[in-house]
């Protein structure tokens, strides 16, 4: 094997810490990256962009009547503030969004199990509820071992209008509830606005084809309270990785890493870089996207943004070779979608982890769960695919993205909210 699972790992372990959207952890991952980069010999190119960032000043939760009680709760990002001193009202059990519970919401503060959704979302602002409370977690979780989640309402949640919402453990939804409140009182306070989020850019230029491009994007940031060290610090090291051996084994066509910053808010990295690099798109001829290797229970997955005849192409590939692999045309929610709505078609690589062998986007996405050995195999894999790209006379895959890719990547981005 020509990459190195041994050295990927020991990269892993310098990101090993939260890198939360805009805060300090990401900063300090981006020029970890560059710092690798440097050590290679290549100079890494970093782009700031500006994201989304509130901080939660005040959040509380208490039953005025017929008892007086307090729940420990969390703020939801942009959903705004609720008066200075709070707002104290009657309280609503949200059993379900149909138009007969909803129709009970109005002036009411609305208790719902579990998140909400854009649609839900704004069926509840409708509603005329005035503020709402949602839940982190399930019944089993013990308080000691499980974080209480932090979640943000985004633009396609408050386009139509906002209301400020608070999220409580389920543990303690179900005690809420069952309590039968009268009224309660909804105190939230936050500050609203943005701060710099980074991607860390570097190229080997083709010797041959220097304008024929293929670009490589792994996010690096991580969600609160975890190391996202399977959800994505495996990417980038993947990606990384590559980095190291282009700049050894030189490439015929240009490689561009992208390693992109905020895509756990949203895909921000990837579209700040599609944005600020309109007129050099048309040279991109393929994206890669790797999201999530290296566990060691598992199953290699590709999802191609591309035209069948690449499916079928790796389909063969990897039996030819031997290597297990789930090969499929379909889109894949990371920093492909950008391209890909730019008319670059994308191969998102990944690791599908066994049922209940990880977790993501909380405490537990820890180093333990994913192995040097898993690592290297994608990447070997990833490597060999993209060699025969490169070795060939005429780039072998065409540059547009299917109909039902395009109408997925629509819908995703949720371009035509009324279809
Ligand atoms: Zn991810």
């Amino acid at each position: 094997m020509e990459l190195s699972g041994k050295r990927m790992y020991s990269l892993l372990k310098k990101l090993n810490f939260e890198r939360l959207s805009t805060f300090e952890g990401e900063k300090r991952g981006a020029e970890i990256i560059a710092e690798e980069i440097k050590s290679i010999g290549l100079e890494p190119k970093i782009e700031t962009f500006m994201a989304p960032r509130y901080e939660i000043k005040k959040a509380k939760f208490e039953v005025t009547s017929p008892f007086k009680c307090e729940y420990e709760v969390s703020g939801y990002g942009f959903s705004g503030n609720a008066a200075k001193d709070g707002i104290e009202a009657d309280f609503y059990y949200l059993e379900s969004f149909d138009e007969m519970c909803l129709a009970g919401a109005k002036g009411k503060i609305v208790f719902v199990a579990g998140g909400l959704n854009v649609e839900n979302f704004k069926k509840l602002v409708k509603s005329g509820a005035l503020a709402f409370v949602a839940t982190s977690g399930t019944w089993l979780d013990k308080k000691s071992e499980t974080d209480l989640e932090e979640r943000m309402l985004r633009p396609i949640h408050t386009d139509e209008g906002v209301i400020p919402g608070l999220c409580m453990r389920m543990t303690d939804g179900i005690k809420l509830v069952n309590s039968c409140p009268k009224t309660v009182k909804f105190t939230l306070e936050q500050e609203e606005g943005e701060a710099e989020s980074q991607n860390v850019i570097c190229e080997i230029p083709g010797t041959k084809y220097p304008e024929e491009v293929i670009v490589y994007t792994s996010h690096y940031d991580s969600v609160i309270f975890s190391h996202g060290m399977f959800d994505n610090a495996s990417g980038t090291v993947n990606n990384l990785e590559l980095v190291r051996y282009f700049a050894k084994n030189l490439p015929q066509r240009t490689m561009r890493f992208i390693f992109t910053g905020s895509e756990e808010r949203g895909l921000l990295g990837s579209k700040a870089y599609v944005a600020d690099h309109k007129d050099e798109l048309e040279n991109i001829r393929l994206c890669i996207n790797v999201d999530m290797t290296g566990p060691i229970l598992g199953y290699d997955t590709a999802l191609v943004m591309a035209d069948m005849a690449v499916c079928h192409a790796m389909d063969f590939y990897k039996k030819e070779i031997g290597f297990a692999m789930e090969v499929k045309q379909d889109i894949y929610s990371s920093d492909a979608i950008p391209f890909a709505d730019n008319g670059i078609p994308g191969i998102n690589f990944f690791r599908r982890a066994a049922a209940d062998s990880t977790k993501i986007h909380c405490r537990y996405d820890i180093i333990s769960t994913v192995t040097a050995k898993s690592l290297a195999r994608t990447a070997n894999f990833i490597l060999s695919f993209v060699k025969k790209l490169d070795n060939a006379v005429y780039f072998p895959i065409d540059r547009k993205v299917p109909e039902e890719i395009v109408e997925k990547v629509d819908k995703y981005l949720r371009k035509n909210p009324q279809k």
